[in-house]
């Protein structure tokens, strides 16, 4: 199975959750079991797994991660975007996640993100299923 998810971010730097979205694309294919692989094809967006419970851990995460990364530093790279791009790195493009009975086998506390450094934007989530 092969989509696209669209993921429309409203911020500069924003956490969304796309776990719900991943699943009904799963759903929709009739996938029971299998990997699902999800990868952001942008160089100033990541993906990440973490709690979804609390909405203040990704508000700590996204103020840890501006700290560590600050705006103002003497990057070469002209777009001015160079944070972005860091940022994106270090969380990384891709997922691998099990499917079984046709739900992403998360733990009990866990959401998928995806992690917009550089909005807002229209963006894009590839989603594999083998
Ligand atoms: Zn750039």
């Amino acid at each position: 199975m092969k989509r696209t998810l669209p993921v429309k971010t409203k911020s500069k730097t924003e956490f969304v959750e796309i776990t719900g979205a991943v699943e009904d694309a799963i759903r929709s294919q009739g996938v029971d079991e299998g990997i699902c692989m999800l990868f952001v094809p942008h160089t100033t967006a990541a993906i990440t797994i973490n709690e979804s419970a609390d909405p203040s851990v990704k508000s700590d995460i996204l103020m840890v991660l501006n700290k560590m990364v600050p705006w103002k530093e003497a990057y070469r790279h002209l777009e001015g975007n160079s944070p972005a791009h860091i940022k994106a790195s270090i969380i990384g493009a891709s997922e691998l996640i099990a499917v079984e009975g046709g739900r992403l086998k998360l733990g009990t506390w866990q959401g998928v993100f995806f992690c917009e450094f550089d909005g807002p934007r229209s963006r894009k989530v590839h989603i594999r299923l083998v």
